[in-house]
């Protein structure tokens, strides 16, 4: 096959680490193709509205936050936010339970009313102490002590990775925060908010943006490589694929969804169970850190997705063994995991005119603002090495 044509940059992935790199590299004059073997942009952040009339992330809760200024000012250009109340519960041992563990939580384990004094008390008799703790159970048991480890994160943890939270980095366990006063918000960062009209629309206003680029949906790589010269590749698919999988799969955990939708008289005798007329279940997410139950959490995106339609979706997300014919959700957050992707590191470092970005590409468990920083930088890079080799 001869070449459709020649392009300065092949960006390969239609996510935030592709499309961000490309609505850059595109104003600063640079002509750029982007494909995506899936039929839609966004990459795991896509969204949709569904039959329902919901707006669901398929690939997983995608709940934008970050601690960066620049970051919210750069996706700004491309979107308004929607305030977003990040507020979960924990369902286990029948009953629903306030998460991440804070006092309320407390209080609903003691069974009476207490204070921050009180849980603090608590908290300093039950934990065990680890100056540098070395994997999740260890930062776990130093943070909240025995009896909350087990029933919030042990099982969760378990079913999430298949791995003991003994056999993962402290950073796996420590995203989620632990407060002894009363914030209840999931997240930690400074700016929690969605995209007003969502991911996927906020991601065709930033190709709307970015002169020239060309989409090309439900291509892969290897094809693109064959259709289109290019002087410089970015690639933010699994860097292991890139190379053929030479040193063996990388791991990697992936997930299977679950949707259901209901009508508004199907809510309205769930109103007892939910606490809030219209919707199925408490909170947008709920999850089940218990062993004999096989989801790891349910998803109802109408509590913070806005507008709200009469039914309710919700998604059941299932963690799975991760094969070839899988998608690669999550990369393994563990000392085994990570040496076997140095190996690869090593090949990307030295593979010419080629830049690998992303979540998948790089091997790191990153969130969307930390991708879209990446993104940016390797762009930034890319714009003044190019400029100045005309
Ligand atoms: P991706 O979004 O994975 O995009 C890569 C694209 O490349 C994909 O569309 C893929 O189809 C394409 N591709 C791969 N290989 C090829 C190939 N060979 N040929 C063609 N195309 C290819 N982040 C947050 O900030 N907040 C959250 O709440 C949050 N929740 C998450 C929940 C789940 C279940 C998951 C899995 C992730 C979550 N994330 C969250 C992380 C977020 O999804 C990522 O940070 C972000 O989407 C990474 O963007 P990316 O462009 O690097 O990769
Ligand atoms: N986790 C847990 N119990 C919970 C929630 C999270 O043990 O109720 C642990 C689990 O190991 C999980 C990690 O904390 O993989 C990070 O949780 P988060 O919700 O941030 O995961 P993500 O949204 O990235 O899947």
């Amino acid at each position: 096959m001869s070449p459709d044509s020649s392009v300065d940059f092949l960006i390969v992935g239609a996510g935030f680490s592709g499309l961000v790199a490309a609505e850059r590299l595109s104003n600063a004059g640079f002509r750029c193709v982007v494909v995506d073997q899936r039929e839609h942009l966004g990459g795991n952040a896509h969204d949709r509205i569904d039959a329902a009339g919901v707006r669901v992330h398929d690939y997983g809760p995608h709940y934008f936050r970050t601690n960066s200024p620049r970051i919210v000012e750069y996706l700004s250009k491309f979107t308004g936010w929607l305030d977003a109340d990040y507020k979960i519960k924990s369902f286990t041992d029948d009953r629903y339970w306030s998460f991440p563990v804070n006092l309320n939580t407390f209080e609903e384990l003691v069974g009476h009313p207490a204070t921050t004094a009180d849980f603090e008390t608590w908290l300093s008799a039950h934990r065990i102490p680890a100056e540098h703790p070395r994997n999740s159970e260890e930062l776990m048991l130093s943070i909240v002590g025995p009896e909350l480890y087990r029933k919030f994160y042990e099982g969760y943890t378990l079913k999430q990775w298949r791995r003991h939270p003994r056999e993962l980095d402290p950073s796996v366990c420590g995203r989620v925060p632990v407060r002894t006063n009363r914030d209840d918000r999931y997240l930690a960062e400074e700016f929690q908010a969605l995209p007003k009209e969502g991911f996927t629309a906020m991601f065709q206003r930033m190709l709307d943006a970015s002169p020239g680029v060309e989409l090309h949906l439900g291509v892969d790589f290897e094809e693109a490589r064959r259709r289109w010269h290019h002087r410089h590749l970015i690639f933010t698919g699994p860097v292991d694929q890139y190379f053929g999988r030479r040193f063996g799969a990388l791991p990697y955990r992936s997930l299977r969804f679950e949707h259901e939708s209901f009508t508004r008289e199907q809510l309205a005798a769930r109103a007892a169970v939910s606490g809030k007329p219209g919707f199925w279940q408490p909170a947008v997410q709920v999850n089940y850190p218990a062993a004999d139950v096989p989801h790891t959490r349910i998803l109802e995106f109408k509590h913070i997705t806005g507008p709200l339609p009469e039914g309710s979706t919700i998604i059941r997300e299932f963690p799975k063994d991760w094969t070839p014919d899988d998608e690669p959700f999550y990369p393994v957050p563990a000392a085994d995991a990570k040496a076997a992707y140095r190996r690869y590191a090593e090949l990307a470092a030295a593979e010419e005119n080629t830049s690998f970005i992303g979540r998948l590409a790089t091997y790191r468990y990153y969130n969307m603002d930390q991708v879209t920083g990446m993104a940016l930088a390797e762009a930034e890079r890319l714009i003044s090495r190019y400029s100045t080799h005309a």
